[in-house]
């Protein structure tokens, strides 16, 4: 006959046993979901960037476990460094991941962004550099005009950039007719280009590709001049058709950045895209690219290219 004590400390090891092996059985799903969850994002972020770049993104690479994107020139772009990091560091220091890892809202917002929340303002600038110039006399050789109110201001012509900021400005001077608060919120704009740094920082503004536009200026705008309170009593007012008709023409707004930059809209077709097509939550029991249009024929080729890159 087994002793009391004895069948207590074989009971206790059976249940101990038991709940470290259903911990280790959830913790490996935990992980496998979290890869495929992982692999789906990695899928759809250079997707998106194939699409809003497509002759400047030539392919997809995977060596040694690192995933790369090969540019026009035989760059080759890391898409994740798999560092810790701070928010700080990943706008000092960024790769492809941190770039597209804030998902952006689309549409109306009536508050201001959680802190830190800042969807689009994080750059990876080999691909700017690639795209819109690599210095200041290249981009300033893409520049051409576009009008806003009766004024003209330079933007980079490259990637559809100026034609979708002449249409956004098109569109809202139409809209304009039936509603005075849209160009009275657009018009005198305060600059297109600009070949300067981000103050305070090393790094160069998007003013300094020519992709982004400041459009007329509130005190409440900037993040620097302004409460939070007084941020978000703005953003609340701001007229929902000026975000609408930018976003439509792939600029993100930056009324939607924890760092408010209200006046000014950047444009940014990787974050849009991925808004637009993966705006859901992941759904790994549907393909990585339900969302996206496949009869387009380019993007079912990217498409293969992915999956052919990374098995
Ligand atoms: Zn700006």
């Amino acid at each position: 006959m087994i002793k009391r004590p004895t069948l207590l400390i074989v009971m206790c090891v059976l249940i101990f046993s038991g709940c470290s092996r259903q911990e280790y059985l959830s913790n490996s799903l935990v992980q496998n979901t979290n890869n495929s969850i992982y692999d789906y994002n990695m899928k759809r972020d250079l997707l998106c960037l194939m699409i809003a770049y497509p002759n400047f993104i030539i392919d997809v690479e995977q060596n040694n476990g690192k995933v790369y994107i090969k540019l026009k020139s035989g760059m080759k772009v890391l898409y994740d460094d798999k560092k810790q990091k701070n928010f700080s560091s990943k706008l000092q220091n960024p790769d492809i991941q941190d770039m597209m890892e804030q998902p952006y809202p689309l549409g109306k917002v009536n508050k201001l962004m959680d802190e830190n929340f800042d969807p689009g303002r994080i750059r990876v600038y080999p691909i700017l550099k690639e795209v819109y110039g690599s210095n200041k006399s290249a981009i300033e050789s893409n520049l051409s005009q576009v009008s806003i109110g009766y004024k003209r201001y330079a933007f980079n012509n490259t990637n559809n950039a100026a034609k979708e900021l002449k249409a956004a400005i098109e569109e809202l001077n139409v809209l304009s007719r039936n509603n005075w608060k849209i160009s009275t919120n657009i018009a005198p704009s305060s600059g297109t280009y600009n070949y300067r740094y981000i103050s305070g920082t090393g790094r160069l503004s998007p003013h300094a590709f020519g992709i982004a536009v400041d459009l007329k200026r509130d005190n409440r705008d900037y993040w620097k001049w302004a409460t939070k309170e007084q941020g978000e009593e703005r953003i609340k007012e701001y007229p929902v058709e000026i975000v609408n008709v930018f976003e439509k023409h792939n600029f993100v707004w930056g009324g939607k950045w924890s760092h408010f930059d209200i006046l000014h809209f950047e444009y940014r077709p990787e974050i849009i895209l991925k808004a637009r097509y993966f705006g859901k939550e992941i759904d790994t029991s549907k393909s990585w690219y339900d969302g996206v249009e496949l009869n387009k024929e380019k993007n079912r080729e990217y498409i293969q290219l992915i999956e052919k890159a990374i098995e």
